[in-house]
Order: structure tokens, then sequence, then C-alpha cells
């Protein structure tokens, strides 16, 4: 096992351990890719949806918020192109019966050897120390020239086979580059297939009078048939933008890595309403003005970067993800979408209702061009979860894990700490409580040592803890330690709120 499968074991034993993340059903054995979230796991989750719900709807006077039903009449999803095309391919080894991905196995075969060429260049980093430039080495080494032609070849033939929907060529591709089934260790593969994510279920309550309706695989149709509602009722001005955080449902072929790919998630999607011709811009502002969202958090800069998109939905004329570094890698966190008018225009033409917008500026009728951001709920948490999760030593012999969340992303904020459960002490620590209560998520705890509850609330990212000892009930002090420094200070309990404030508001980093 390597470091990081370890290390993401780890996390996800601590997520069921301090109350973050339940695996569904468990007492059943567990429903695979569903996930529950704990007394911890939903207040970061409410924090993560403030902190965007914050930054898009209240920081912007031209966005505003919806929420949507989860069904939808089923036209919706004709007119979106999922009935036809919202599919993965699979493939299944006849040995030992495994389904994936065809995509994902060649995806997998490139990064190993995007890995190869990485060790490539560190043996030479280390063998040419100062002297080394890798991007000569990379431009001129015979080895490293060849597997990059490699990679570009295969990217390709599978761009192209994805694009045009040959089935036949992907699996060829597989037999072509030998890929094995990791279990059965065979290259014995069946056809490739298509296989629709969306799941289906019936609505009414009789036979008769029932029928076909989908989960929604995607919160952004909720908006789309809502555009004109919206635009009229809240008197929106192109650009405007249309808000909204929901759940959402695809029947993934694999579903693995915990929370990462589940088959019921959440997501936080915006659709910002453009004139045509002006996608481009309002593509690289959202760009910008996602990435800064994520870096305010402080979660480490190197561990994000932009994915453009070579193989692009039918929808798009230009897409990127922002990727995070999760122990597995680098993966998609957030995807930033030009969507042209497609949506719109589709459901114009399957409703007969007009999408269209009035431009009073132009004096003139159009459907407006889309960009949307749509970031998954659940991925962030993961996002925040492992870049937080940190084992270090506080003494020789003495080891503490602890959360180092964003502390305005922290599910408690506070935690109220008498040193004693006697001389009156739980009584005062109950009267600061009560003070504070209103404006942080508060934890009152009594029972153990201090040294042991500092460590539970380590464990779950507390930033502050407030001591209240003999010293508080002659002048009206406590001591506040800080989770990542360790560091106490003595401060008046009159100063406390202004003082942690600061430190713990969403605003601050809005
Ligand atoms: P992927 O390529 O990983 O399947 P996607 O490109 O299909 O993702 P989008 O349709 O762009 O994803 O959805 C927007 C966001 O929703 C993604 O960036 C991701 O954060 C989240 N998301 C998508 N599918 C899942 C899933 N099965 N489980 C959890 N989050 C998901």
């Amino acid at each position: 096992m390597t470091n990081n499968e370890d290390l993401f074991k780890k996390i996800i034993g601590h997520c069921k351990e301090y109350g973050f993340v339940f695996q569904s059903s468990e007492i059943y054995d567990g429903l695979s890719a569903a996930y529950d979230y704990g007394p911890n796991g939903v207040e970061l989750k409410n924090n993560i949806k403030e902190y965007w719900w914050k930054s898009m709807v209240n920081m912007h006077e031209n966005i505003v918020g919806i929420d949507s039903s989860i069904f939808m009449h089923p036209t919706t999803w004709k007119a979106s192109g999922h009935v036809d095309a919202f599919n993965d391919p699979l493939i299944d080894n006849k040995d030992s019966k495994k389904r994936y991905r065809a995509d994902v196995l060649i995806e997998n075969y490139i990064q190993k050897i995007e890995n190869k060429i990485q060790k490539d260049i560190e043996k030479a980093s280390k063998k040419f120390g100062d002297q080394f430039n890798k991007n000569e080495f990379i431009t001129t080494n015979k080895r490293v020239i060849e597997r990059n032609q490699k990679i570009e070849e295969i990217k390709k033939v599978l761009t192209n086979s994805l694009s045009e929907n040959n089935l036949s060529d992907i699996k060829s591709l597989i037999e072509e580059l030998e890929i094995k089934c990791p279990i059965s260790g065979t290259c014995n593969w069946t056809d490739v297939r298509q296989f629709n994510l969306m799941f289906k279920t019936e609505i009414g309550s009789t036979s008769e009078s029932s029928s076909e309706i989908y989960l929604r695989p995607e919160t952004a149709q909720g908006i789309f048939v809502n555009f004109l509602n919206v635009q009229k009722s809240s008197r929106m001005k192109i650009p405007f933008g249309i808000a909204q955080i929901g759940k959402a449902f695809r029947n993934e072929i694999i579903a693995r890595q915990f929370i990462f790919r589940m088959r019921e998630f959440e997501q936080m999607e915006m659709q910002f309403f453009v004139r045509p011709g002006e996608e481009m811009k309002w593509y690289e502002y959202w760009k910008k003005a996602r990435l800064s969202w994520h870096k305010n958090l402080n979660m480490g800069n190197k561990n994000y970067k932009f994915h453009d998109h070579e193989n692009l939905a039918h929808y798009a004329n230009a897409a990127c993800d922002i990727e995070f570094k999760f122990p597995f890698g680098f993966k998609e966190l957030e995807g930033i979408h030009s969507r042209t008018d497609f949506d719109l225009k589709a459901h114009m033409q399957y409703s007969g209702k007009k999408m269209q917008y009035f431009d009073p500026e132009i004096n003139e009728h159009y459907v407006p061009y889309v960009v949307e951001t749509s970031i998954g709920l659940d991925r962030m948490f993961l996002a925040i979860l492992t870049s937080s999760y940190v084992e270090e030593m506080v003494s020789d012999d003495e080891k503490r894990i602890v959360l180092k969340i964003p502390p305005q992303l922290a599910p408690i904020k506070l935690a109220i700490l008498p040193l004693t459960k006697k001389d009156g002490l739980p009584e005062k620590a109950r009267e600061i409580l009560h003070s504070l209560q209103t404006d942080f998520k508060c934890q009152y705890e009594e029972k153990d040592s201090i040294g042991k509850r500092y460590r539970r609330q380590d464990a779950i990212g507390t930033p502050y803890c407030i001591t209240i000892d003999h010293e508080t009930l002659d002048n009206n002090s406590v001591t506040l330690r800080n989770r990542d420094s360790m560091k106490q200070e003595r401060i008046k309990i009159s100063e406390l709120k202004s003082t942690v404030l600061n430190k713990l508001d969403i605003s601050s980093i809005l």
C-alpha cells in the first residue's frame, strides 16, 4: 500500500470515528456509493454551502438563487440531450466479471506512462543537481520524447472515438495497448457498450396513470426551465446568474474513492446568462473568480490546477475543470463550461415556448449564451478533509491528529471547557456559552482531563478552545487556545467575541 492509500484509509476511518461521514445503511452492510453525513459532517457541509452561497449570491447584485424540484417533466431530459447522450462507455472483463469505464481504463494507462516520465525527471534531476534544466530534459531526452508521443497518439484516438461514438475503436485501443483487468490480469474483454447514467422511476399512484420519470442527473436544467420566471420576477438584466444547491443522481458504473464519486450527491451550480458573443469574456472571468474562491481558503495554492477539456460535451464551446490534489492524484473538483445557447434553444424547441430575452440596450431579442460553474459539494468536503488531516508529534512521545480545516468552515468554532466540574466553573462556563452560541457553533464539554478534551477538539478541527479556570472567577478572564499553534493566551471575557469574530466569520474570506 502506498503512503497516500494508507493516508486515505486513515481519513475515511477518522470520518466515521468523529461523526463526519458514515456508510449509508451500514447495519445492512451498507449500500455502495451512498453515504450519510454525521453531526460534524453536516455542520461542515452547511458551512461550505454558506461560503459558496454568500460569495455567489450575496456578493453579486446580478445573481439570484432558486431551489427547483428533483423531479422534472421527462421531456426536459430529452431536450437537454441526457436521454440520448448521457452515457458512459462500459466494458466487462469476461474472467473477473468486473465492469469498467472503457475511457477510464485508457486514462489510467496514460497516467502510468505519465508516472514513468515523472520518475525519469526525478532521476535526472538527482543526477544533474543544480545543473538540471527540466524543460531541456523533456524536449531532448529520447525516452521521454517517445513516451510523450505515445500519450499524444492514445489521446487522439480516444478523443476521436468518443466524439464519433465509435465504440469498436475504443475496444481495439484497449486490445492494442494490452490493457489488463486489475483483478483477473487478463485481456479477455467484452465489446464496449454505452450505459445511460440516469436513474428511472415512476410517478403516479396507479399503473395506468403512472409514467416514467428520472431523478435529475444535474441541477442545471431546473435553472434553464425557470430562466424566464426568474428573469421576469426578479427583473434581472443580462448579464445575470441563477444559482442553486441541490441533489443530483447518477448511476455511476464504478463508484469508489469514498465520497468522491457517489450515486447520490450534491451540486452547487450557477448559470450565468450573457449576450451571444460575450461568452468567452465571462468564461475567463468565472475561471478566475472560482479559482480565487478556492484559494482564499488557504488549502495550498499548489493543490489546484486547471485542466482544459479536449473532448467537449455536446453543449459546450469551451470547458475546463479545476482539479484538486486528492490523495489519489489531481482530480476534478469543479467544472466551468461555456454551454452556448444549447440548453435554452433545445427547451424552446421541445416546449414550443419562447426562451428569449429582450435586450433594451441593443434593442434586440435573443437566446442568451450561458457560462456555468458547477462544483460538487461532496468533493469539496473531501478536498477540505484530505488537505487538513495532519498527524504531528507534540512532544517526544505524544502524537496528535488535528484537522486544520479553514477556521471559517470548521464544524465547531469554539469549545467551552471548564477546567473542573466543581467550584462554580461549569456555571461560569455555561454563562459564556450562552453569550457566544448565537454567533458561533459552540460545544460545551466538561468530561475528562483538559488535555484529552483538547485532543478531541483538535481531531474535529475546532479552531479555538476557551478554558474557564479558577482565575476566571476572580478576574473574568479565560484562556484561548489556538488549534494550530496550540498557544494559549489569557483574555478578558468581554473581548472574546470581537477577538475571534474576525478569524471565524465567513465574511473575512469573501
Ligand atoms: P466526472 O468526470 O468526475 O464524472 P463530470 O465531469 O461528469 O465529473 P460534471 O457533470 O461537470 O461532472 O458535474 C459537476 C461537478 O459535480 C463535478 O465537478 C463534481 O465535483 C461533481 N460530481 C459529478 N459527478 C459526481 C459524483 N458521481 N459524485 C460526487 N460528485 C460528483
